[in-house]
């Protein structure tokens, strides 16, 4: 719960460059101390001295949605929360759970991940794609610029993949799908269990 407090950019808990060959260094730095960082203080401009300072990064996404500066910086700031997060140069497996859910509900991880890679491919301009726990199981779903399925009541993100331009075109160019298939070599399976634990109460 935070309370009149400004935000703060989260550490990594990694090196920029731990995630290579994956993801490269000098992406990583500029997403997180650059983009992430400028979502971070315009989201604080924006609540600065308003009753939303009293609010949970959730309640601002679920209840002021409708606020452009509320909608892309508070989006900016909770979906690169969860990017990082749910990245790691560590291998981890998802829990039992977890596994048992995918596996019933896409078939296998595999398919899991042609869903989210397509899903990926299809968002026009930029966004994100995004496993959520919804309706007591999963669901891949996609959405433009920094908005995000909390918004739209589609679910709960546990695992998400930022296709802005700014995450992958230094060292993948224009190849999208690349950087999805690379991405998927880094991902804190542990973290995303946690999530997955937390969210499907
Ligand atoms: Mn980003």
């Amino acid at each position: 719960m935070k309370i009149n407090m400004a935000y703060e950019l989260p550490n990594l808990n990694y090196e920029y460059e731990a995630l290579e060959p994956h993801l490269d260094a000098l992406t990583m730095e500029i997403h997180h101390s650059k983009h992430h960082a400028g979502y971070t203080a315009n989201l604080n401009a924006a609540i600065e001295g308003t009753e939303m300072s009293d609010k949970t990064i959730e309640e601002l996404l679920m209840e002021h949605k409708d606020n452009p500066a509320i909608r892309n910086n508070g989006g900016g700031y909770w979906n690169h929360c969860l990017y990082w997060d749910t990245l790691s140069p560590e291998p981890t497996n998802p829990s039992n759970e977890l596994l048992s859910t995918i596996n019933d509900k896409f078939g296998s991880m595999d398919n899991l991940k042609d869903e989210l890679k397509s899903a990926a491919l299809k968002r026009f301009g930029s966004g994100w794609a995004w496993l959520c726990v919804s309706s007591g199981s999963l669901s891949v779903c996609s959405t433009p610029n920094q908005d995000n399925p909390l918004m739209t009541g589609e679910g709960i993100p546990i695992l998400g993949v930022d296709v802005w331009e700014h995450a992958y075109y230094k060292k993948f160019g224009p190849a999208r799908g690349d950087y999805v298939d690379s991405w998927w070599n880094v991902i804190n399976w542990a973290k995303v269990s946690d999530n997955f634990k937390e969210a499907n109460f």
